[in-house]
C-alpha cells in the first residue's frame, strides 16, 4: 500500500515546511493515520536552536513525539481497521543489556522519534501517516478525548519521573519548575497519595496552572517563605527539579531535608559551582530520570480512567498547515504551555 503523506519537517533554525512524502507500506508493522499531535521542549528546541544538546540537525527530518491515531492496516490482527491508538515514540533494540534488564529507556540503540542523535536522523510523528512496529500502538478507548489522550507521553514521562522517588505516599513534596512536565508531575504525586505538595515558578501563569494540576501551594522564586522550608536542614522529603535552571538546584538542595531525595528531571547545561558539600553533608539522594519504560501504558491507562486531567494545560490547538504559527505559539513561554496540531 502506498500513501502520500504530508509531514512537518525542521531543517534548521526557525526552517520548518511541510513536505509530501511517499509511504509505502509492505505488510510489516502497523500504518497510522496521525490524527493529533504536542509540541513538546525538543521539538521548540530543534526549531529555535536548530539542535537539541550536541545533537543538530542536519538533514530534515520530521518534528514531534507525542502523537495518537487511528490504525490503517495492521500486521497484529488485534489492531483493526480504525482502532485508536497512542504511539509509544520509544523503539529500544531489545537487545542490549538495558534492554533485557528491563531499562529499555536507556537502550544504547534507542530508535526515538524526532530525534537528530543518530545520523539519519529518525524522523518523528508529525504526519498524515506513519509507519510504526505494532507494539508502539497503545489502543485506548475511543470515547476518550483525543485532546485528552496526546498527553500520554508527557505524562509517561512524569510517571517515571515520580517511580523514581521511591513511595511518595504521605510525602512533601517540592517542584521547582512548573512547565508542562513539572505541572504533570504535580499531578501525579497527587495521585499516588502525597501529603503536600508545594511548587515554585517564575510565571505566575505556571504556578496557577499547578495549583489546578494540585499543587496545595505555589511559590515565586523570591518569595519570603522559602526561610522557613530551610529550616532545620529542609522540609520537603522528596524533590523534583523540574526546571533545568542552575539556580533552582541549589534552591532544591536547601529545601529539602537531610536524607531526602532529589530527583533531577528539567534539562539543564553545566552547573558552575555545583554545591557538593550539601549533598554529602545532608546525605541528600540524588538521581536523574529519563523519559519512561512501562509508564506509557499507565499513563494511557490513567488517561482513559480519568485519574488525572491534563487539559488545563492545553492552550491551544492548531491546524497543521498552520505548523509554523503553532511552533511560534508554543515558543512562546508567556502564554504558552501545550499546544497541539491536528492532522
Ligand atoms: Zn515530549
Ligand atoms: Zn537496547
Amino acid at each position: 500500500m502506498k500513501m502520500t503523506s504530508e509531514a512537518c519537517v525542521v531543517s534548521g533554525i526557525k526552517n520548518l515546511d511541510i513536505k509530501r512524502q511517499d509511504v509505502n507500506y509492505d505488510g510489516r508493522g502497523t500504518l497510522v493515520k496521525i490524527t493529533r499531535g504536542g509540541i513538546c521542549g525538543s521539538d521548540l528546541h530543534y526549531y529555535q536552536h536548530g539542535k537539541v544538546g550536541a545533537y543538530a540537525v542536519k538533514s530534515p527530518m520530521i518534528l514531534g513525539h507525542e502523537v495518537i491515531g487511528e490504525v490503517v492496516v495492521s500486521d497484529n490482527p488485534a489492531l483493526a481497521k480504525g482502532r485508536t491508538v497512542a504511539i509509544n515514540p520509544s523503539k529500544p533494540c531489545h537487545v542490549c543489556k538495558y534492554c533485557l534488564g528491563g531499562d529499555e529507556n536507556q537502550c544504547v540503540e534507542m530508535r526515538f522519534f524526532g530525534s537528530a542523535m543518530y545520523f539519519p536522523h529518525i524522523d518523528g510523528g508529525f504526519t498524515q501517516y506513519k509507519i510504526v512496529d505494532s507494539e508502539q500502538c497503545i489502543p485506548f478507548d475511543p470515547s476518550v478525548d483525543g485532546r485528552i489522550m496526546v498527553f500520554a507521553e508527557p505524562l509517561a514521562v512524569a510517571i517515571h519521573a515520580v517511580n523514581q522517588a521511591g513511595d511518595i505516599h504521605g510525602r512533601r513534596v517540592f517542584i521547582s519548575g512548573v512547565g508542562p512536565i513539572g505541572s504533570l508531575v504535580v499531578a501525579v504525586a497527587k495521585a499516588k497519595g502525597a501529603a503536600e505538595i508545594v511548587t515554585a515558578d517564575p510565571s505566575e501563569r505556571c504556578r496557577q496552572l499547578s495549583l489546578t494540576l494540585g499543587a496545595d501551594k505555589s511559590l515565586a522564586p523570591d518569595a519570603q517563605d522559602w526561610i522557613d522550608y530551610q529550616a532545620d536542614k529542609g522540609f520537603f522529603d522528596i524533590t523534583f527539579e523540574a526546571s533545568g535552571h542552575p539556580s533552582s538546584l541549589g534552591r532544591c538542595l536547601d529545601v529539602t531535608r537531610a536524607k531526602g531525595t532529589i530527583v533531577l528531571v528539567g534539562m539543564g547545561g553545566a552547573i558552575p559551582e555545583f554545591p557538593m558539600m550539601t549533598v554529602i553533608a545532608k546525605e541528600l539522594r540524588l538521581t536523574g530520570t529519563f523519559r519512561f519504560v512501562g509508564e506509557f501504558r499507565t499513563a494511557v491507562e490513567w488517561l482513559e480512567q480519568n485519574i488525572i486531567d491534563p487539559l488545563p494545560l492545553l492552550s491551544a490547538e492548531y491546524a497543521q498547515r498552520d505548523f509554523t504559527e503553532a511552533m511560534e505559539f508554543a515558543g512562546n513561554k508567556s502564554v504558552a504551555s501545550k499546544v497541539q496540531i491536528v492532522f
